[in-house]
């Protein structure tokens, strides 16, 4: 096989197996033309995934295909977290996490101590989100650098910590 017929190969399996997942889950999948998507008044991300709305969202416009296939698969990766009810995701369902950091950065009266469970729950989640991406690229060959998107990674945990100190969104 040619480096181009691989590609083309792993790409298809994986979507394949995202839409069919997506299919029988009942998950909606939404992409994005555009670099990124609101996710509060004053904050805007790559992607996420609601299990609530049973939606998988991913801004994939304005960046290459290797940055838009790390978002699709780490917010897949949240679709899986959710699927197998993993006790990450489930703490963080279970106590609001999000909620909370919302709150915690808009200036909402929170404590020190309830906003930083919080944010370590989020951050949790991510860290085994991002674990599972990293698998999955592996898995399926994706035209994705690994050391480049293990960077990324990192610096998107590292902003929950600076969020945390600054009160801002990062
Ligand atoms: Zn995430």
């Amino acid at each position: 096989m040619t480096d181009k017929e691989r590609l083309k190969h792993s790409m298809k399996r994986f979507f394949k197996d995202i839409i069919s997942t997506c299919k029988i889950a009942g998950i909606k999948i939404n992409l994005h033309d555009s670099a990124y998507v609101k996710i509060a008044e004053d904050a805007e991300a790559a992607g996420y995934f609601c299990g609530e709305d049973m939606e998988l969202v991913a801004a994939i416009g304005g960046k290459n295909l290797e940055h838009a296939l790390g978002t699709i698969v780490h917010e897949y990766c949240h679709l899986e977290q959710w699927a197998e009810d993993a006790k990450v995701w489930r703490t963080f369902e279970a106590n609001d996490s999000m909620d909370t950091l919302h709150k915690y950065l808009e200036g909402k009266k929170i404590s020190k101590k309830k906003a930083r469970k919080a944010f370590d729950e989020v951050i949790a989640l991510e860290a085994d989100c991002e674990r599972r991406t990293m698998e999955m690229i592996k898995l399926y060959d994706l035209p994705v650098n690994l050391k480049k998107y293990a960077k990324r990674a990192e610096k998107d945990l590292e902003s929950y910590n600076v969020m945390f100190k600054t009160k801002k969104w990062a």
